[in-house]
């Protein structure tokens, strides 16, 4: 036995990010245990309620964001929080507090199929499009010591080829959006954000993505203010959707 084989069967632990048992040395670097992994594979097959289609397949969004002209809105799974003790739910709440890169790559790798197909519809690539992130609310970014959205969109730009640029910034103060009810945050929301990299945006296609997409607040107000710094066409993308919102 070599030493590095030595040190990451015996020294380092890796737990699934779904049931945090320690992973076999065979699974070392996945997120999820087996088991977890095929729960996962079972909860993106959930379908749609709009377009019947599998959460994977489904680019419905919410009514507020398809005002904004946002092309699609592309998920990996629909979030429920009667299901918090799923390994979809752990993941995405073990991601909001830890900054793990294995469970970001995951993710990224996840996603970035959809995202590709998405824009190969258009002549979107890696020359004219980026990603940017709905940048984490100050109180939990100090809680947490860093962005969830921003370490997988640093991810997903390995795994795609599609640049990350963190164009857009929160103001200081404003609300939290989770204390608010739904009118109340798309009125909060619509000063939260601004763009603080225009020549990043300016004349090219924009992936926003966040990690849960509840009304589509503050996914709206940042493809608001992404369209008029000049981006020519939003595609959004997230890894779980609140999917009672959505139209066609
Ligand atoms: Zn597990
Ligand atoms: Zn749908």
């Amino acid at each position: 036995m070599k030493f590095k084989e030595f040190c990451d069967r015996f020294l380092k632990v890796h737990k699934c990010g779904g049931c945090r048992e320690i992973l076999d040395y065979e699974n070392l670097s996945d997120a999820l245990c087996p088991e977890c992994a095929m729960r996962w594979r079972i909860a993106k097959t959930e379908s749609c309620p709009v377009c019947r289609q599998s959460a994977p397949d489904c680019s419905c969004m919410p009514k507020g964001l398809s005002k904004t002209g946002a092309l699609s809105l592309r998920k990996l799974y629909f979030y429920s929080s009667k299901k918090d003790k799923e390994p979809q739910n752990r993941l995405l709440y073990f991601l909001k507090k830890h900054p793990n890169k294995r469970m970001a790559s995951f993710i990224a790798r996840e996603l970035s199929p959809l995202m590709l197909s998405e824009l190969s519809v258009l002549d979107a690539n890696s020359e004219n499009t980026v990603i940017v992130n709905v940048p984490r609310g100050h109180t939990s970014r100090r809680m947490y010591g860093f962005d969830q959205a921003a370490l997988i969109c640093g991810e997903l730009s390995k795994v795609s080829g599609i640049p990350f640029t963190p164009a857009i910034k929160r103001r200081r103060g404003g609300r939290e959006q989770k204390q608010l009810d739904r009118q109340k945050r798309f009125r909060n929301v619509r000063s939260l954000f601004e763009v603080s990299d225009t020549l990043a945006v300016e004349g090219k296609y924009a992936v926003i993505f966040d990690d849960v997409v509840t009304t589509g607040a503050s996914m709206s107000a940042c493809a608001e203010i992404l369209k008029k710094a000049g981006a020519k066409g939003i595609f959004c993308l997230s890894i779980a959707e609140v999917g009672q919102n959505s139209v066609k």
